[in-house]
């Protein structure tokens, strides 16, 4: 099956939805109930640009199994241009969404990417794993499947291992295997996307501990309509309102869900590790999945800067405050974000390398920079966005409003120096979703863990940054007085 059009992604979500609870209620149809809609429709348009005349040859390439067009974020790099021609892919979907979407397809796509191409490496625990993660990513390509993904536990009491609370399975562990595949009980955490076909359970990087973790260590996929599968939905934050009112979060609630495991069989097919704890935890990094992650979000955030910038850019001009010092200082400020995320995804593009199962990788050092920069810079960008609107951000009055019978006050009070009332109320009304609405609190929650815990991140850089070539210079600096001579 070539690339899909937005058609077929909802076409497939309605013949196999996936087990979504909402506000206590099982979501019979995602594509039609008021809470999941919309985003449903996003991601529609998103697969239809696949086809889009002016940018087919960016968003697609011809399969290697059947020569029809799939989607470009399946390609396997071979060439540092294979990767830029990824980027643009991934841009064109970022910025379609302002960068407020996280979990694009296509995020989940250079995951299975690089997992499929390494299946040596899963097939060093069994044969038959290596042979599974080749045919799912295959799987997955031609038939250009939506996934979604949970790697932690629940947060239950993090002060325990999962095999020492009352519940052995309240973290997702394996139960038996059978002939016919494995039985799994047990939640993960925290499956963005949950409006999607299929779920991957990757080896994550968390097990510690000896034998009695083995069932812990897992990795298979199941479509999201499995019996036994729920997804739990965090309240959505599509309020039902109209595009003008809720610029992103009527267009962009992902949804995130608590995946529960209720004896949910996985056949051997579907099967790519299981006990082996320590390729569980090195999965991420010896099949290179989590570097083409990475590069798709540097890509994504690059998007979602562009946007902010863009946005502070239209507020200063209409509030007429461009010629304060401080208010340019903070748009620099942006700016100077903006560039960092660009010159890092180059870097990661430049020093790419082949891995050892053939791929073209993008460069670790640039990618780990920036999925620990930006964490850290995404909340001042809020902050600047506050700090440059002000009363502007609050002082929103809804589209009925401006439409009802006092539009003549809001026309008049409301209005920019640039542009009329709805302009201007529809520019802040973007500030305020971006950064202080509900959607906005998500995304900032967002943007600090949806990588994995910032503390322990860095922890994992002072781990594997080497820093030898810097110490030994000093050391030798320090150790030369006779330099330079007299
Ligand atoms: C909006 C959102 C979307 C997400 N989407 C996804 C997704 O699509 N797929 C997915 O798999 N995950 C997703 N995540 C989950 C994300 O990976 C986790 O939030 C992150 O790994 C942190 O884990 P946790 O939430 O269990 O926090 P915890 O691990 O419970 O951390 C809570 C606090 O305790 C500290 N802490 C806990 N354990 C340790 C430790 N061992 N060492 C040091 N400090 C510790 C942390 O630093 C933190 O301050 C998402 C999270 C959010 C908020």
């Amino acid at each position: 099956m070539p690339a899909r059009t937005g058609k077929e992604f909802i076409d497939r979500l309605q013949s196999q939805p996936p087990n979504l609870w909402i506000g206590g209620e099982l979501v019979e149809d995602p594509t039609h109930h008021p809470k999941t809609k919309n985003a449903v429709r996003s991601l529609a348009a998103l697969y239809d640009l696949q086809y889009d005349d002016d940018l087919s040859e960016v968003m697609t390439f011809a399969s290697p199994s059947t020569g029809d067009p799939v989607g470009r974020s399946f390609v396997v790099p071979q060439t540092k241009e294979d990767l830029q021609l990824r980027s643009k892919m991934h841009k064109v979907w970022a910025d379609a969404t302002l960068g407020h979407m996280g979990r694009t397809p296509d995020y989940m796509n250079v995951n299975v990417m690089a997992a499929g191409m390494a299946g040596d490496y899963f097939a060093e625990v069994d044969q038959r794993f290596g042979e599974n993660i080749r045919s799912y990513f295959e799987y997955v390509r031609e038939n250009d499947l939506a996934l979604t993904h949970a790697l932690t536990n629940p947060q239950v009491d993090k002060s325990k291992q999962a095999n020492e609370l009352d519940d052995p399975y309240i973290a997702l562990g394996l139960v038996e295997e059978t002939t016919e595949g494995i039985l799994v009980r047990g939640a993960r955490m925290l499956a963005t996307l949950p409006i999607s076909d299929e779920i991957l359970i990757f080896p994550s990087t968390v097990i510690q501990g000896g034998a009695e973790m083995r069932p812990y260590a897992l990795g298979f996929s199941v479509p999201n309509d499995t019996p036994g599968l729920r997804f739990q939905c965090r309240e959505p934050l599509d309020q039902g309102r109209s595009h003008a009112d809720h610029p992103l979060g009527s267009r962009f609630d992902e949804l995130d869900a608590m995946v529960i495991f209720d004896d949910v069989e996985v056949p051997w097919d579907r099967v790519f590790l299981i006990k082996d704890i320590d390729r569980a935890n090195q999965a991420y990094a010896k099949t290179g999945a989590v570097l083409h992650m990475a590069h798709q979000v540097v890509n994504l955030k690059i998007a979602k800067t562009e946007a902010i910038l863009g946005t502070l850019q239209t507020i200063v001009d209409m509030i007429g405050t461009g010629q304060y010092p401080h208010v340019q200082e903070m748009v620099a400020e942006v700016i100077i974000t903006l560039e960092i995320m660009k010159a890092l995804k180059l870097a990661s593009e430049e020093e790419a390398c082949m891995n050892e199962y053939g791929v073209m990788t993008p460069a670790r050092r640039p990618l780990d920079a920036a999925r620990n920069y930006y964490p850290a810079v995404h909340k001042r960008l809020v902050e600047v966005l506050q700090m440059c609107s002000s009363s502007g951000l609050i002082m929103i009055p809804s589209e009925s409003d401006w439409e009802g019978e006092r539009s003549a006050d809001i026309s008049k009070y409301l209005q920019g120096k640039n542009g009329s009332a709805e302009e201007r109320l529809r520019l802040f009304r973007l500030a305020w979703d971006m950064t202080i609405s509900g959607f906005g609190g998500r995304q900032a929650l967002y943007e600090r863990f949806f990588f994995g815990d910032p503390v322990r991140m860095k922890h994992a850089l002072y781990g594997v940054y080497d820093r030898s070539e810097q110490v030994d210079r000093i050391k030798e600096f320090l150790a030369n007085d006779q330099w330079p001579e007299e």
